[in-house]
């Protein structure tokens, strides 16, 4: 039943070894060609501008042979007890923080945290507050993510595994997922064991049925909404899509199971969201710890399907993410928490709540959640100082095509170029008050 891995096959080439290398003049007519194929882009108009994305996206990325994961002696599949909400259920060096957090928000005399914006956290929430409450936090089987449903005894048959995969990707798209990406069901990514949010127990990972693949979705977030993080309206902007979360991956897991397939809906529970979705090709990770996509940056949810049917796994993709993460550090500079690392990647963090054995930038969660406490809202601003992003801007595509590029010296000059447009700064009043101001 245990699916073997060998981590040998995970190794990429080393980060650390990558030479850096000088802007050639051939470079720089490169950059010159890239910026003005940008700028005709963004001159598009709407429907020719989503085929030039998609000819755009598909010359900036490359296809991995395999998850671009270095893993060593170290790694084992992370209990979930020790993540940073688990943790505030029964860590009494977190549940102050905790409290202050999950506690009634008190509303401010300051744009963002006023009685205004509380009101919306806690509207965006009440959805997912009734059907799937706590999986924010990784509680599994909660009413909207349960295990137990029976799948239809009428099994439908698919033509092939690509016929299979091709409509459960457009009835994930339907359903409202932004990204749509399929995964080997990988052991590794499971909490294991699982830890029981309410009762504070252990519960073995043992699914009704065996698991073969994962429907790996992401749900794009309001760059509106996040470019006032870390006010309540970016904590809005999480809660709403985690109430469209539960609605989307229990639609379509519901819809798999009609058609006499077994699968279970998850949420943040259960498995790690992230891995699965650079598995499945939706992106990469990044110095911030979060998924990086090629569509949106970090500024998606993730919510994923466990299911027996067999469908066609996609590959895992690179469009420089993590290259450009080695000289770009603005997630780093801005965070308020100061919980991001402005060195580089390590093979452990420095917190119960980092499981060690991943060569990657490991963020500080306790760091990052004392802040939560002390904002009483989620944060976000490693979303939305993230150059990655910022919606549909010539210079994002700029950045997109220059990562393949060699030279940190090219990614730092984008990076200042991306303070210098203005983007990236972190709480600002004017974003709160033009957002209320906005009529949709
Ligand atoms: S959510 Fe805020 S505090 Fe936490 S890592 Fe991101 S920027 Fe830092
Ligand atoms: S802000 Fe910069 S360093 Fe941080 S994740 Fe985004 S690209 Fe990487």
């Amino acid at each position: 039943m245990n699916k073997k891995h060998d981590n040998e096959k995970c190794l990429n080439e080393d980060p650390s070894t990558l030479e850096k290398e000088k802007i050639g003049r051939r470079d720089f007519l490169k950059i010159g060609s890239v910026a003005g194929v940008a700028a005709g882009l963004s001159l598009l108009p709407a429907g020719k501008t989503v085929a030039a994305e998609k000819t755009a996206k598909k010359a900036a990325e490359k296809i991995l042979p395999s998850m671009p994961y270095r893993i060593n002696n170290k790694f084992k599949p992370m209990d979930h007890k020790n993540t940073i909400f688990a943790r505030a259920r029964w860590d009494k060096t977190i549940i102050p923080d905790a409290k202050k957090f999950f506690g009634p928000k008190e509303p401010k005399n300051e744009p963002g945290w006023t009685q205004l914006e509380a009101a919306l956290c806690s509207a965006s929430r009440s959805i997912y507050s009734m059907i799937s409450g706590g999986s924010a936090s990784g509680q599994p089987n909660s009413p909207a993510y349960k295990w137990d449903i029976p799948a239809s005894k009428n099994k439908y048959t698919f033509k092939d595994k690509a016929d299979a995969t091709q409509k459960i990707k457009r009835a994930a798209r339907f359903m409202g997922a932004s990204l749509v990406g399929i995964a080997d069901y990988d052991e590794r990514w499971n909490y294991d064991p699982i830890f029981d949010l309410k009762k504070k127990e252990p519960i073995p990972v043992k699914f009704p049925f065996q698991p073969k693949s994962v429907v790996v979705m992401a749900l794009e977030m309001d760059y509106e909404n996040f470019a006032t993080a870390p006010s309540l309206l970016a904590t809005a902007g999480a809660d709403i899509n985690y109430s469209r979360m539960a609605v989307v991956a229990s639609s379509v897991a519901d819809f798999i199971r009609k058609l006499g397939y077994n699968s279970i809906a998850l949420g943040n529970d259960v498995a790690q969201s992230i891995p699965y979705a650079i598995a499945a090709g939706l992106g990469e990770l990044g110095r911030n710890g979060l998924l990086v996509t090629y569509e949106y940056g970090p500024r998606v949810r993730i919510c994923k399907i466990f299911t027996e049917l067999e469908l066609v796994a996609d590959k895992p993709k690179t469009f420089g993410v993590v290259d450009f993460c080695k000289s770009c550090k603005r997630c780093a500079e801005s965070c308020p928490g100061k919980a991001i690392p402005m060195g580089d990647p390590t093979w452990e963090g420095e917190t119960l709540s980092n499981n060690p054995g991943i060569y990657k930038w490991y963020i500080n969660p306790e760091k990052c959640f004392h802040f939560w406490g002390e904002n009483q809202g989620d944060c976000g601003t490693c979303i939305s100082s993230c150059p990655y992003n910022k919606p549909d801007f010539w210079h994002h595509k700029v950045i997109t095509a220059m990562t393949s590029l060699p030279g940190a010296a090219v990614h730092a000059t984008m990076t200042q170029m991306d303070k210098m447009f203005g983007y990236g700064n972190i709480y600002d009043k004017k974003a709160v008050i033009k957002w209320w101001g906005q009529e949709d």
